[in-house]
Formats: C-alpha cells, structure tokens, sequence
C-alpha cells in the first residue's frame, strides 16, 4: 500500500488522478515518454539522500562507493551508446546541460549562431527570455520558406560572414532530419564551435534511426527523457579535449551536488538503450509519425514540410480555419493531448499559434502501431469537426479511453 496515502493524503490524490490521465489519456506530446518501472524504481530510490559533488573517484564527501559505482556505470554507458569520447551525466535538465556548453567555451558577448524557436529552436538557443539570449550576441537561421527545411545555403552564407563563436544545431519542434555531417564542416571551416542538441531525437540516434552528431560535434548535449526514454534529466557528450571543462561546469561552475538517484535512474535507462529491442522501438516511432502525418494530411491537415522524419510532426490547422489553441483544447476534452506550437512563418499569434505538434514516442511505448496511429488520427480529426460541442468532445472521450485502454502502460 501506499505509504503517502496516509501521510499526506492530498499529494497522494493528485498522483492517483494523474496515473488516471497518464492511463487514460493519448499521450501525443513529442517531448514527453513513459519511463520504464525499473528507471521509476532508480529514480525513487533511497540514493536521494546521498551529496556526492565531485565526480567518481574524486568526491568532496566520504561514503561515495557506491554512488561512484551508479555515476561510472552510467558515463560508461552513454559513451557506449552513443561513440562518445566523454560523457557527464549530472545535468539535472537539458537546459542545465546547454548552459554548462556555453559556459565551457564562450564569454558574455560572444556571438552564437542558432535556430529561430519561431523556426522550431529552443529557448537555450539564443531566446531573448532565455540567459542565452541576454549573456550572448545571438543571430538566428531557420527554415528555408518554400520548403520548411533548413535552408543550408543560406545558413553557410550567413555564418561566413558572422563568424560566429559557436554554432548551435538542434531543435524542439522540426520534423525533418538534420545534416549534422554539413554543419560539422561549416563550423570547422570558420573555425567556430558545433554545439548540438540532440534532445528531441536522442533515442533515434542511440538506436541509429537518425544520423549522430557525434562524430562531427565538439558538444552534444540531450535531455534523457524524452524519446530516449529515461528519467527527467540532462546529459553532455564531448570530446576528450573539452572534458575537462565540461566536467568542471557542470560542478562547481552551474550546479552542486548530483542528483544520484536521477543518475541510477539514467544508468538503467541507458542499459535499456543497449538492449536489441530498442532499435526497434524507434524505428516504430519513426514509422508511426509518418502514418500519422499521412492519415491527417489525408483529411485535410497541412502537414508543415510535408510529412517527417523523425518522431514529430507539425500540424497547420489553418485549412480548417482552427489555431493551436482552440485545437489543443477541444483535443484535451476528447482526451487526447498535444501541444499548441507555431509554425515557420506564423501568421498567428504566441497565445493562438497557428499549429499543433504531435509526437509518437510515447504512443509507441505503450504499443502502438501504424494502423492504431491511424485511428487516433481519426479520433483527432473527429474531435476538431466538432471543437465547440463539449458533449459530442466527451462522447469521443469515453471512445478514446475504451481504445487506448488496450494499449498497456510499461507499469
Ligand atoms: N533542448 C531542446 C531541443 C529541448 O526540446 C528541450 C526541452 O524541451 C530542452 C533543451 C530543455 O530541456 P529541459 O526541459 O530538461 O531543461
């Protein structure tokens, strides 16, 4: 039974309701996953009350021997995983991971050259909300407007004139794979840094669904949550070179003590990664948003550049006359959920961006194919046709709970 039901009843209440809408619920949120019941036993365990600042072997505090044998295991996997000469497995987010890049190399005032967010970047690239875009000179590329791809050229162009210090690759919300080989050149050729961001796609590039950046990055930083699969948390990857500075960062420079029960739960979710099955889970993700993206596109969706390669998608709902907003909302009544997003080039607003972004991560954990992906594309055009009748939205709810309840949680 369960020991916060009689401790504190009300946190317990809301972690029940949430296990219900977890359950429940269609889970299409790109960023978003369900972790394995060993990396929630990992991250749950008795290792949340161990200080451990320092790295294995090197710790200001007695009593690390066996945090050292968790934090060692954990580097050693992910250098496996991904080819990496170096790993450091203490950012406690991506962003904290971002952060420990640009302070391992950069001054205040150095120019980086990164993805717009309106083009699908991410807050850490340069946004001026965002320390990165207040500490730094930040000039953004993006997409190219006929194709909603990268536009490389232009991109080339643009960064041989700037001169930038470091380039930043990688986003939250583009669909189309990454030419990481081409900005790896680009970067050597002006002599700047090549930081990517490989958190949306790092389990396609554990399982080499998507090409690494690895081989061509100075820095590769990634959140482990994500498609990857394993708890809330941050991760960089850098040549040999750099280590020492990543590693000092991290702690002292940005962060204290570790959170070792996050770097167990990251140790076992990179044991996962290793496993054979996991190539195949990514190429279902991957095969499942493209169905998706296929089976809206076929009910009159525009699909921005066309469809995917990866595990997202983004929808522009504005053939239908709807916006993000009023989309995702009718979407959570019909209980499914997604995520407002803009668009490249958006003609709405922040508040009422004209898209929705869809992922298949989590989906495909639970089981799903291409033709239940097809369905739950149609449960999302059904919903959208009637976005303003609450009733007919919670009928199509009591729809999607009976079908996604066929689709088991890992736990
Ligand atoms: N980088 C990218 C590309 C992301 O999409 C995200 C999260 O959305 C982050 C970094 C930040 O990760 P976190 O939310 O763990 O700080």
């Amino acid at each position: 039974g369960s020991r916060i039901a009689v401790t504190d009843p009300e946190i317990y209440e809301a972690i029940t309701a949430e296990e219900k809408r977890q359950r429940n619920n269609i889970e299409l949120i790109a960023s978003e996953n369900f972790a394995s019941p060993a990396v929630m036993e990992a991250q749950g365990s008795l290792l949340t009350n161990k200080y451990a600042e320092g790295y294995p072997g090197r710790r200001w505090y007695g009593g690390c021997e066996n945090v050292d044998v968790v934090e060692q295991l954990a580097i050693d996997r992910a250098k496996q995983i991904f080819g990496a000469e170096h790993a450091n497995v203490q950012p406690h987010s991506g962003s904290q991971a971002n952060t420990a890049v640009y302070f391992s190399v950069l001054k205040p005032g150095d120019k980086i050259f990164t993805m717009d967010l309106a083009h699908g970047g991410h807050l850490t690239h340069g946004h001026k909300a965002n320390f990165s875009g207040r500490f730094y000179d930040v000039t953004h590329y993006g997409v190219s407007p006929d194709d909603e791809r990268i536009n490389y050229e232009e991109l080339e162009n643009t960064a041989r004139e700037l001169k930038p210090a470091l380039i930043t690759v990688g986003a939250s919300a583009y669909p189309r794979e990454i030419d990481f080989e081409r900005m790896g050149k680009l970067a050597r050729e002006i002599g700047a840094y090549l930081f990517v961001d490989m958190a949306h796609i790092a389990g396609l590039v554990a399982a080499g669904v998507h090409p690494s950046p690895v081989p061509h990055a100075d820095f590769v930083t990634s959140t482990t949550h994500k498609s990857l699969r394993g708890p809330r948390g941050g991760l960089i990857l850098c040549k040999e070179e750099f280590a020492k500075k990543i590693d000092s960062q991290v702690f002292p420079g940005i962060q204290g003590g570790p959170l070792m029960h996050v770097i167990a739960a990251k140790a076992v979710c990179f044991g996962e990664a290793l496993k054979p099955e996991f190539k195949g889970y990514q190429q279902q993700i991957v095969k499942n948003a493209q169905a998706m993206a296929a089976r809206l596109a076929s009910h009159g969706y525009r699909i921005v550049s066309g469809g995917t390669d990866n595990h997202l998608m983004l929808v522009d709902l504005r053939p239908k006359g709807l916006n993000g907003a009023v989309a995702s909302h009718a979407l959570d009544e019909a209980g499914i959920t997604v995520n407002k997003n803009g668009i490249p080039f958006d003609t709405g607003s922040p508040m009422k961006p004209s898209g929705i972004r869809i992922g298949t991560p989590a989906v495909t954990t639970r089981g799903m194919k291409e033709a239940h992906v097809e369905t739950v594309a149609d449960f999302i055009h059904e919903a959208l046709s009637v976005h303003e009748d609450v009733e007919k939205l919670h009928a199509i709810r009591e729809r999607v709970f009976t079908f996604n309840r066929a689709f088991p949680l890992p736990w």
